[in-house]
């Protein structure tokens, strides 16, 4: 490798993302493995994630699937997927690591992480989880099972969920994918009467979705506004030259929305039973 060279090395890698960096990673871990450990690649975690780009995760990798040690390497998928389903409630990578390892029986550590990896690349996505085809369905904890119950195609996708625009952070109460729709649906819960300036904020989200979020095959995202009371009068001012499809209360997912739409949404009255169930188990 060291022969080889880092441009060689990286015209070859040129594909691949960082690649880059990647490539003087290499190098250096190849100059380290000469010299340091006689050309062979350690089996000890600690002298792995000491070697240049070879981080937990990495280390973990090649003890499980190179040397048959049983640990699990948490990658994006695993992470989510794991949290997600409820084999762990953990906030970040280590922890989620350290949890898995004490709940995954030994004889499933070997191939664990494969398993996660692939329901988390192909069925349980990161923006659409595949819920509805899901062989898990019936064991899985997240919250998106109760949605699906409201309408068909209807898919949670996340709560407080994070946007950054132009280095600003906003976060959408609640925001959904529907899988029929093809479209984005995003819910404003509020706990006080109707202010017009909530339309004008969900206009935003709708457009930071549009341009964040949707694949250029999908509808544009429609917009839910939940308040606990509501004037009509207010409502209608605020609604009436709105052009993106944003609904308002029970009474409003009207003029702005197409007759398919309307119907294949769940009704404000069955969101609004969902959302205290959540609510209420939360306390
Ligand atoms: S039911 Fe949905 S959230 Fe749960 S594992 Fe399957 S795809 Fe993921």
């Amino acid at each position: 490798m060291l022969s080889f060279g880092q441009n060689e090395l990286k015209k070859c890698i040129s594909s691949i993302g960082l690649y880059n960096s990647k490539a003087k990673n290499i190098i250096g871990l190849s100059k380290i493995l000469i010299e340091q450990y006689n050309s062979k690649v350690p089996t000890d975690f600690d002298d792995l994630v000491s070697l240049p780009g070879v981080g937990r995760k990495s280390a973990n990798v090649f003890l499980n699937s190179g040397l048959g040690v049983p640990t699990l390497a948490v990658d994006t998928h695993v992470f989510r997927v794991s949290n997600r389903v409820g084999l762990v409630k953990e906030k970040d990578v280590f922890k989620t690591e350290q949890s898995l390892l004490n709940v995954v029986p030994k004889k499933y550590l070997l191939y664990a992480h494969h398993w996660l990896v692939l329901h988390g690349r192909y069925v349980c996505k990161a923006q659409k989880p595949s819920c509805e085809t899901c062989i898990i369905h019936d064991l899985c904890e997240f919250e998106c099972k109760r949605f699906l119950e409201l309408g068909e195609g209807f898919a949670f996708v996340g709560r407080q969920f994070h946007l950054d625009v132009g280095d600003e952070d906003f976060y959408i109460d609640l925001l959904f994918y529907h899988l029929k729709l093809r479209c984005f649906i995003v819910i404003e819960l509020k706990d006080n009467k109707f202010k017009p300036e909530y339309a004008g904020k969900m206009n935003f989200y709708l457009s930071a979705v549009d341009n964040l979020l949707k694949h250029s095959t999908d509808q544009p995202s429609i917009g839910l506004i939940l308040c606990k009371s509501k004037n009509n009068v207010l409502a209608e001012y605020t609604l009436r030259d709105m052009t993106k499809p944003i609904g308002l209360a029970e009474y409003r997912i009207t003029e702005n929305l197409p007759e398919n739409i309307k119907t294949a949404l769940p009704t404000i009255e069955e969101l609004e039973a969902e959302l205290s169930k959540i609510s209420d188990e939360e306390k």
